[in-house]
């Protein structure tokens, strides 16, 4: 595995759950030499700002409050759609 691959696996895992100091450190020595690292960090903590906006934090369902009406039918009608795919209504 190349060094940044490694990196940016650990960049989304460090969004996920807390990493041992060690490799936060390895993480940030990273950052420091490498442009395209650190613009991915940027990406990978825009997109989370985005989706935290509509998905509970522990990635299960949306937060239905902070949907307007509109949006919410939206995604409803994407999950119909998918389960007719499927050839079943249920999600899992
Ligand atoms: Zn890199």
């Amino acid at each position: 595995m190349s060094k940044c691959k490694e990196i940016s696996k650990l960049i989304s895992d460090s969004m996920e759950q807390k990493l041992p100091l060690k490799q936060q450190l390895g993480i940030w020595l990273h950052l420091i030499m490498c442009k395209k690292c650190r613009e991915y960090r940027i990406q990978m903590m825009m997109v989370r700002q985005v989706i935290g906006k509509y998905v509970n934090a522990d990635g299960t369902g949306y937060k239905k409050n902070r949907l307007s009406g509109k949006s919410r039918n939206h995604i409803k009608q994407l999950q119909k759609e998918d389960g007719k795919k499927r050839g079943s209504g249920q999600m899992k």
